[in-house]
């Protein structure tokens, strides 16, 4: 058997730190579920009926992933750039079309997430019916804290605060979540084969707001993890 050679280096893998390990989490895909908290869909003018309604997602490329406690440049084409904090969910075992009283097998564990957006690229993709990866798909826009194995358990509850220059923004609970951590699994599986090293960020609570180069971010989920970000100005990719 002849190994595949390559005209370049292929681009490394992404990756997250593991607490407790010295290996790191290869990351397989981002998926990223939109208006999962009721104030948050309502800041956005779009309130969420559960009843008639199902979840959507949509994803981040891998190669967007920047450690928590970076600084990131303010990127391009963008005079509102937003934070999100939220739960990011990550997939240890595969899975598809999976109750919901069974989502629990594919849990590897937790962490604490950015999804950053260029929020007026994001809306004006939504008002016109286009994609939204100008908005979401950010180079270095997909902050991550180190993955904390919890495996098979179900985060139903625990505190989800950011604070920008020190001051409080965003302050809401799990338990708040629209669509839960099994409801999220089971009906993202319904669409993908689910593997393991896909993370999920779970959706943000009300309060996003903009960020301007020199802000410091750090945010907080209860019993998992913290998260820091620093913006620097334009064109600088603080990570590389
Ligand atoms: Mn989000």
């Amino acid at each position: 058997m002849t190994a595949t050679t390559y005209l370049w280096n292929p681009p490394p893998v992404a990756s997250l730190p593991v607490r407790g390990h010295h290996e790191h989490l290869p990351v397989n895909r981002i998926f990223c579920v939109g208006r999962n908290y009721h104030a948050h869909a309502v800041e956005m003018g779009r309130p969420v009926d559960k009843a008639t309604e199902r979840a959507f997602y949509f994803t981040k490329s891998p190669q967007t992933l920047v450690p928590s406690g970076a600084t990131v440049a303010y990127p391009p084409e963008t005079n509102n750039y937003h934070y999100e904090m939220e739960l990011v969910l990550v997939i240890g075992k595969s899975g598809f079309r999976v109750p919901t009283e069974r989502a629990h097998e594919l849990i590897f564990g937790y962490a604490c997430g950015l999804d950053m957006t260029r929020r007026d690229l994001q809306l004006i993709a939504r008002d016109k019916g286009r994609p939204w990866d100008l908005g979401k798909d950010i180079e270095d826009g997909s902050v991550c804290s180190e993955v904390v194995p919890m495996p098979g358990v179900v985060i139903e509850q625990g505190e989800i605060e950011l604070e920008v220059n020190g001051e409080v923004k965003q302050k809401s609970d799990v338990s708040n979540l629209i669509w839960n951590i099994r409801e999220i699994i089971s009906d993202l599986s319904l669409y993908y084969h689910l593997q393991p090293g896909d993370i999920i960020y779970t959706g943000t609570p009300e309060g996003v707001g903009p960020l301007l180069p020199g802000d410091h971010v750090e945010g907080r989920v209860e019993g998992v993890a913290n998260i820091r970000l620093t913006v620097g100005r334009s064109g600088h990719l603080g990570t590389s």
